[in-house]
């Protein structure tokens, strides 16, 4: 059993499992499909490496990404959260509620347990890079959340510059 804090420290976990299969020059990549590159992700976020959690982390990223990309009801993470429960821990200043997950630490739970206190705390902040071509995601912490790109440099730049040429070009 293992018991964790309820909350968003895994946003980061969160948004780097997300963001493993990016498009490289037109090429998907999926950076957990080697068994050894995934198991230096996990043990990089404090996951136990095994192929268990590799399989897990995966089908959980397809099913985030499906929910974040607006086509899944959050109702298909159903399969990720059955073994987990809330238990009050009673402190000085009140209770803690803590996460219990039945079996090992789980990669897959802590990110859609994340997804879920962003969905809470900073709703519609976790989306999809604005980039048709980028399969990116990104967390807009800005005040006017308005960003839309996963990086102003790669994606934000190319898409200035793409709809610089159709300007200067359409007036040919
Ligand atoms: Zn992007």
């Amino acid at each position: 059993m293992d018991v964790r804090a309820a909350g968003s420290a895994d946003e980061e976990l969160l948004l780097d499992l997300l963001n493993t299969t990016p498009v490289i020059d037109g090429v998907p990549h999926d950076g957990l499909s080697e068994l050894k590159v995934a198991n230096a992700w996990m043990r990089a976020r404090g996951i136990e490496p095994s192929e268990r959690e590799r399989a897990a982390l995966v089908s959980a990223r397809e099913a985030l990404q499906a929910v974040v990309r607006g086509v899944a009801a959050p109702s298909s993470l159903a399969a990720f959260v059955g073994g987990v429960a809330l238990r009050p821990v009673a402190t000085d200043d009140g209770l803690d509620w803590h996460v219990e997950v039945a079996g090992p630490v789980d990669g897959a739970v802590r990110a859609v347990l994340a997804w879920d206190a962003l969905r809470i705390t900073s709703p519609g902040r976790l989306r999809p890079c604005a980039n048709t071509e980028c399969q990116l995601f990104l967390i807009d912490r800005s005040k006017p959340n308005t960003a839309r790109w996963c990086s102003m440099a790669i994606c934000g730049n190319r898409m200035k510059a793409r709809r610089h040429y159709r300007r200067t070009h359409a007036s040919e």
